[in-house]
């Protein structure tokens, strides 16, 4: 995968029967809402004002279908809410999230947004959950500018170790650029692409 600034919305699915067709390769953006998971799919694709869509009141609950060109997708996941989710809100989009992650036989990555400051076990036990359904997130720390000089060793260090990861956590800042091409180059190696 390499930037291209031919992606395109295509569509909100409600289900997996809305879902194009199971083919090539698809690369799922997870995150709680507010962890900067559009700003993140915007500069992805290169796009600003692509992953806007994704906040249209409606679409928060659906899988947002982006597209690179007829073999690669980006789906952005319904981003669930912050801190204690509750039944309700877990109800919503659990089970769509589920349905997507459990059958779905072309994604060839999760990308799991963490917010570098604010994470939490919630974030963990979705890390943990991923991995027991069989798959091996790149999990990415956004918002790693506002960590100062000073803490950002410790902070990133702590935030590998409440999420049950060594070593593995990619820093991204939609801000600075940073972690960009780290990130382009795990979804590579996981997408052959
Ligand atoms: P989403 O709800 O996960 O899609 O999050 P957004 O991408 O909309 O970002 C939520 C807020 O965080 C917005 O106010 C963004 O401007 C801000 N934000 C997103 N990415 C970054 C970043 O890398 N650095 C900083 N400082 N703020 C960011």
């Amino acid at each position: 995968m390499h930037i291209l600034h031919t992606a395109k919305f295509l569509k909100s699915a409600a289900s997996l029967r809305d879902m194009p067709a199971d083919q090539g390769r698809e690369v799922a953006f997870a995150g709680r809402s507010n962890a900067g998971k559009s700003s993140a799919l915007n500069a992805m694709a290169a796009h600003k004002g692509l992953a806007r869509v994704s906040k249209t009141p409606g679409r928060t609950q659906l899988l947002n279908v982006f597209v690179l060109d007829d073999d690669r997708r980006l789906v952005d996941l319904p981003g669930y809410g912050y801190a204690k989710v509750s039944k309700a809100e877990r109800a919503q989009w659990a089970p769509l999230i589920e349905e997507y992650l459990g059958r779905r036989q072309h994604v060839c990555t999760v990308v799991m947004l963490v917010e570098s400051r604010v994470v939490g076990s919630h974030d963990a036990e979705t890390i943990q959950w991923l991995r027991a359904i069989g798959y091996d997130p790149v999990v990415v720390a956004t918002k790693a500018d506002k960590l100062k000089a000073s803490e950002r060793v410790t902070a990133l260090r702590r935030l590998e170790d409440v999420l049950g990861m060594t070593g593995n956590l990619t820093a991204y800042s939609s801000m600075t650029g940073e972690g960009r091409e780290r990130l382009w180059s795990a979804l590579k190696g996981r997408c052959r692409t």
